[in-house]
């Protein structure tokens, strides 16, 4: 590196003034974030023409790129961490998480092996536990520390493709797919689109998935599953996306376990249910399956990102994700790379750690529960309004919400994403378009409900006006 640059950037962490102006930057927008509109203005949204720009030929000075950032960047944020962001599946992050993650950051550390990141790998092992506790799973699991549930599902289905192709005398590494014994993939009808993804990332073709029926909240009939046997995977959901329902796992893991088919629960946001006691009933039986995958970054709000695959076959999971160099040192403790897809990657299990030791078992079961409870005002409060209808069983923290047609639905949601009090978005639920509201944030408070019931009703006020008067 040139030599005077070399010494600016040590002038820059001697007098810490950037570090100092971006963390000013931070708090500014903590104590904004909670109270701003929920989605970014038009003009903010535009003023981001300000980054159409070419790559500059010289440098530009730390502080102004900055300042650029913080200027145009974060009022066109979505308000994510707070309490009235009901859109997708997201999560807020907590404080602890985000000081924790802030902490890292500077260590920027890979826990690809142990002696690349003695304090990364140690985090991993102690949380790997923690979560095989949490979760009541196999004790002989093991996890990977991932972007997310996309990634999870994606490792877990190739864990399983492993294992099935081997026992079959066929190793996947060496021979390829090609010519392969047959894997069946067996699956609900609303499985997310990240299983699809995976199952053709991993070659299986969605054209050989067996489709299976599923009921009103989006749960496989364990009745329709087709004959299982020992080449099946079977995914199961721990959580439907909209309904937040989920699959009878008792009943379906033990038919699978009797034919030695493999399990795996995409349990992106609700496999957290399993650490409530009074939600738990919902994960009975997931500990008979043979792989899950779970958020950090959405239930228990760690900040972005964080997923988890969890296997029980450790031979599988690493064999399917293994790999090797020369110059790889293979340590007695936990080299976090035989886990997962990637051997670089962020630390994001020293946020993962810091948020549940913070919380402890108790912390957790309160936090997730009360999102439950928040879910079920909503529900109460919404359905009370005339002209709002409520379209599932409020099992979790998902309530399904629509209007008297699909006209008005999606007019209506068009108003209370224009009011920016809280934002949400559409799906379609049993044939009708719906408006999905998704209570995940550690922020949102009965009051943050009550605020958002009324945008509902304001913009569905004005949708009436604008019908009375022919617009
Ligand atoms: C969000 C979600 C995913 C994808 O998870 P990412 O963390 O976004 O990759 C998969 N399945 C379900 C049920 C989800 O809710």
């Amino acid at each position: 590196m040139e030599e005077n640059i070399q010494s600016k950037m040590f002038q820059e962490i001697r007098d810490k003034e950037i570090f100092k102006q971006a963390q000013q930057y931070s708090f500014e927008y903590l104590e904004n974030i909670f109270n701003r509109n929920v989605y970014p203005t038009e003009e903010a949204i535009d003023n981001l023409s300000k980054f159409d720009e070419d790559l500059p030929d010289g440098s530009t000075k730390a502080k102004k790129v900055l300042e650029q950032l913080n200027q145009y960047g974060s009022p066109a944020t979505t308000a994510t961490l707070g309490g009235r962001y009901f859109g997708f599946v997201c999560g807020s992050a907590l404080p602890v998480g985000l000081a924790a993650k802030n902490l890292g950051t500077h260590w920027d550390q890979s826990p690809a092996m142990h002696v690349l990141s003695p304090i990364g790998s140690k985090l991993e092992s102690v949380v790997e536990k923690w979560l095989i506790q949490l979760f009541n799973l196999p004790k002989e699991s093991s996890a990977g520390f991932v972007s997310g549930t996309s990634t999870a599902n994606l490792c877990s289905l190739a864990a399983a493709r492993y294992r099935i192709l081997k026992k079959n005398n066929w190793d996947i590494n060496q021979k390829g797919l090609y010519n392969a014994p047959r894997v069946r993939i067996v699956t609900g009808k609303q499985a997310h689109s990240t299983i699809l993804k995976a199952i053709g990332i991993l070659g299986f073709g969605q054209e050989s998935i067996e489709w299976v029926d599923v009921d009103n909240q989006g749960r496989i009939i364990p009745e329709m599953i087709p004959e299982l046997d020992e080449n099946t995977i079977l995914i199961l959901q721990a959580g439907n996306v909209n309904s937040g329902a989920f699959d009878d796992f008792e009943t379906i893991c033990a038919q699978a376990q009797k034919a030695n088919s493999w399990v795996h629960i995409d349990g992106a946001f609700g496999l957290w249910a399993g650490a409530v006691d009074k939600l738990k009933h919902l994960t009975k039986g997931i500990e008979k399956a043979n792989s899950w995958a779970v958020d950090g970054h959405k239930t228990l709000n760690t900040p972005y990102d964080c997923g988890i695959v969890l296997c029980k076959d450790k031979e599988a999971m690493t064999a399917a994700l293994h790999m090797s160099g020369s110059y790889i040192i293979e340590s007695k403790q936990r080299d976090g790379m035989f886990y997962t897809p990637e051997m670089s990657r962020r630390a994001r299990v020293i946020e993962l750690w810091a948020i549940m030791k913070y919380l402890g078992r108790e912390g957790i079961d309160r936090m997730v529960l009360t999102m439950h409870e928040r879910a079920k005002q909503f529900s109460n409060e919404i359905g009370k309004v005339h002209g709002f209808y409520v379209d599932n069983d409020i099992v979790f923290n998902q309530v399904i919400v629509r209007c008297d047609n699909d006209k008005m639905t999606e007019r209506v949601l068009n108003n209370i994403q224009n009011l920016r009090e809280c934002w949400l978005g559409s799906s379609v639920w049993l044939g009708k378009k719906v408006m999905r509201v998704s209570i995940c944030s550690w922020v949102t408070t009965e009051k943050d409900i009550s605020i958002s019931i009324k945008s509902f009703e304001k913009a569905l006020e004005l949708e009436r006006k604008n019908t009375s008067r022919g617009v």
